[in-house]
């Protein structure tokens, strides 16, 4: 078995350390021996549980514990459907153990605090549990095991959440996890095959082991309802996912003789039927370790086998292979669900916009496609995989601009599924922050939803107030005629919202944002990173993506980008078929027509200093809002910015002010077309740089990068810059703006597909 065992031999982990500490003295009621506490925490399942089945090795008493910290329940981190399961999950637990007369103790506390109690109380003699692969779980593990070493209590922890030791992986790749999907596969594929499944632990497993029960213990240690958990369940739905090991079990074979799935190798594919919950679905399962990844992986192997006679190629687990792939980058990196401090990200200047979140969240978006979803996600607890690109784009670089921590913090609460490696990866994936640079293409809320809920069922189904508006205009409602809106009972902006950003030119801003940043950070790396034609498709998992390059060699040059940035290399361009309707296109400014490398052109930064976070339910806003007044453009530029250490906290927040904050993301606030009301007067009397403005065309001599970035980011960097940087810019923007304007420059800023109006 390729696990690594992590015991602690009693009597010489004790000489080693400076006073050997007595072993508990075994209660009254435990005869000397072998006495272990099994400690579930995920895993929570009896199959393919090497930890427990090696501690029962000739144990006399085994007790199966689970701890919930009362701290963490009332915590609104978790929501209730995730909660619901998670006792569902323990409820299954409790009953399987109940058919080996024994029961599971759940026990309320802390873990640092409760479990050295419970071993007093009962005399355990070793402690087994499932490595818990997540960084936290390696220093909470970390720290648990010294306490038994110190009190002389074996520990036993075995790899089963994941289908190898992820150290192994890392080992091999030269002591750093592989950050591209292609070098994980070259890793696994030249390792031994992941250990199988183990059986489930029976009667004869346990070998005369039993369990010591008291007549107290449902009070003790039953399994808490959620109501005795403080959650308030009047009007709660009925749970569309049950939780625990037997369900897990039934809808792995149900998986498995879905064929046709495994022939299609199960790739995700967008039909309206696909969108809602299946009988099928495993993610949940495998996330609590109710259904083991091994067991997963061998039995599909084995159908594969079976029906096609040959030995399965890679392709056949890719799904679990991403999950393993996204928890072997996280294992070691305690700062890999955020941004800040964590080094395989890139430092976005992502808005700051509560409300706007807000409304994301709470499905009022005013785009019936992404309001379904996350309608769907609040009500049930999971959502398709590319509904999840939808609504994540929509959250970051398609069109509000904001954090994807923010977005990945959501998802932790709600989605049933949510697995901390695997949520921050995807988050970051779908940024553009991580493991993934395609930023040509963005997800069109009403043209994705379209293609993939034809008839609008979707919709209608999870938002009831648009039940009977027509199909022509289910995906944007607030285009319909108002004689149409009153005769479906729905009137946009009061029965519900009006579209809080115009998508088309939301998302050709921060198409071009995430450009600056990647032109930016390539500056650093001699590759040719930004060639629009390297094209990932993100609607569909890629069998040997090549993301991450970036990343490798920002890293590589430990992100500070401190060396002289090497040129761009351009490479040959070929032509480009934008064929699916469902990206937003950037226009036709990724290819020059002398077929020369597009030039990265500058952000026009536009903020307002009296942010407001769209059109008020009932104002016609889609087409014509005019903008707040009190803009500032480029605000960093004014001559007011300092190196972040100089400055006192005031200083720091009025330029945290200046950073992004506020910045326009709405359809009020993009409208270009109304350049009087724009602060920066040196600006606004430039009648050049106004029309570069309206036209929402931005620098065109070479790239400015004036985008603020964090710590870990190159700001320090620029900061020695920005003089110079200034001066280009004013230069530029005085003398010299329309210089090098192509017709094509014109024609992309004219010519946005503005499927708001469609
Ligand atoms: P299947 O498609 O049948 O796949 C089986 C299993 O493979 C899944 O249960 C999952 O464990 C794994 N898997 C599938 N796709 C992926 C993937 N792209 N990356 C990694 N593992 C994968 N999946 C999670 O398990 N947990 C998460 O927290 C999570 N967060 C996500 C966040 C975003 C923004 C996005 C875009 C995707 C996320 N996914 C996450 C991946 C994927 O959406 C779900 O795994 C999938 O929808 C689960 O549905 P299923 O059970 O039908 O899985």
């Amino acid at each position: 078995m390729s696990a690594a065992a992590e015991t602690l031999p009693v009597a010489s982990s004790a000489r080693t350390h400076s006073t050997p500490a007595p072993a508990p003295a075994p209660s009254a009621r435990c005869p000397t021996g072998k006495h272990i506490v099994h400690w579930f925490r995920k895993g929570l399942r009896l199959h393919d549980n090497p930890a427990l089945r090696e501690g029962l090795n000739d144990a006399v008493t085994f007790r199966c514990v689970f701890i919930i910290d009362p701290w963490f329940a009332s915590s609104s981190n978790v929501g209730i459907n995730k909660w619901r399961f998670l006792l569902q999950c323990l409820e299954d637990l409790d009953n399987s153990l109940r058919k080996l007369n024994s029961r599971l103790f759940v026990v309320r506390g802390q873990p640092a605090d409760a479990l050295p109690k419970l071993f007093r109380e009962w005399g355990t003699t070793e402690l087994t549990f499932e490595e818990d692969p997540e960084p936290y779980g390696r220093v909470r593990d970390h720290n648990i095991m010294s306490k038994c070493r110190e009190v002389g209590i074996t520990v036993i922890s075995r790899v089963s959440h994941t289908l190898y030791k992820l150290d192994k992986i890392i080992e091999r790749n030269g002591g750093k996890a592989p950050l591209t999907y292609h070098q994980f596969q070259a890793l696994i594929a030249s390792m031994p095959p992941p250990p199988p499944a183990e059986p489930a632990i029976s009667a004869q497993t346990l070998n005369g082991a039993t369990t010591p029960v008291s007549d107290d213990h449902d009070d003790r240690f039953g399994v808490p309802t959620l109501e005795e958990l403080g959650f308030e369940t009047e009007g709660l739905r009925l749970p569309v996912w049950i939780g625990g090991e037997s369900e897990a079990l039934a809808r792995l074979e149900r998986h498995l003789e879905r064929k046709a799935w495994v022939a299609s190798f199960g790739r995700p594919k967008m039909t309206p039927q696909s969108l809602l919950a299946s009988q099928t679905g495993l993610s949940p399962y495998l996330r609590f370790g109710c259904l083991s990844t091994r067991l997963f992986y061998y039995q599909l192997t084995e159908l594969y086998k079976r029906i096609k006679g040959v030995r399965p190629p890679l392709s056949l687990h890719g799904q679990i292979l991403w999950r393993e792939f996204f928890y072997c980058a996280a294992t070691r990196n305690p700062n890999f669900d955020r941004m800040e401090g964590n080094p395989i990200c890139v430092q976005i200047p992502w808005e700051k916009n509560q409300e706007a979140l807000a409304k994301w969240a709470n499905g009022q978006t005013g785009f019936p496609w992404i309001d379904a979803i996350m309608m769907q996600l609040r009500a049930e607890g999971w959502i398709h995989h590319l509904a999840r690109h939808a609504v994540a784009c929509f959250l970051t670089r398609g069109d509000l601009w904001i954090s994807w921590e923010e977005g990945m913090k959501v998802f932790d609460e709600l989605l049933l599924d949510a697995d901390w490696s695997v949520n921050a990866g995807m988050w970051m994936w779908l940024s553009c922050s991580s493991f993934f640079q395609q930023f040509f293409h963005c997800y069109c809320p009403v043209r994705f939803g379209r293609k993939t809920d034809p008839n609008g069922d979707f919709i209608r189904r999870y938002i009831p107030a648009l039940k009977n508006m027509p199909t022509r205009y289910i995906h944007e409602p607030w285009v319909a005629p108002e004689s149409v809106q009153q005769s479906a009972r729905c009137i946009v902006g009061r029965d519900y919202p009006m579209p809080m950003v115009d998508h088309t030119k939301a998302s050709q801003i921060n198409i071009e944002r995430i450009k600056q940043v990647y032109a930016q950070l390539a500056k650093y790396k001699p590759q040719a990173i930004l060639n629009p034609h390297n094209l990932q498709r993100p609607n569909v998992m890629q069998s040997s993506p090549s993301p991450t390059s970036i990343i490798t060699n920002i890293n590589q040059s430990n992100y500070l980008c401190s060396q002289t940035p090497d040129p761009q290399t351009a490479s040959t361009p070929q032509p480009v078929n934008y064929k699916d309707d469902v990206f937003q296109h950037p226009g036709n400014n990724n290819l020059r027509r002398d077929g020369k490398q597009p030039q990265f052109k500058q952000v026009v930064i536009v903020q307002t200093q009296n942010a407001n976070v769209g059109p008020e339910a009932g104002s016609d806003c889609s087409n014509r809002c005019s903008p707040n007044p009190n803009f500032i453009m480029n605000g960093q530029l004014d001559g007011q910015y300092k190196s972040r250490d100089n400055q006192s906290p005031q200083e720091q927040n009025k330029q945290d002010n200046y950073n992004f904050k506020n910045l326009a993301i709405n359809n009020c606030i993009q409208d270009y077309s109304n350049t009087s009301e724009y602060q920066n007067q040196q600006l606004t009397k430039d009648k050049e740089y106004q029309k570069d403005v309206k036209t929402n065309n931005f620098g065109f001599l070479k790239p400015k990068f004036y985008l603020s970035y964090g710590d870990m980011g190159v700001v320090q960097n620029n900061i020695s810059r920005r003089d110079t940087a200034r001066n280009d810019f004013n230069k530029e923007a005085k003398n010299e703006p329309a210089k090098e304007k192509s017709e094509d420059d014109q024609k992309c800023a004219d010519k946005s597909t503005d499927c708001v109006r469609s």
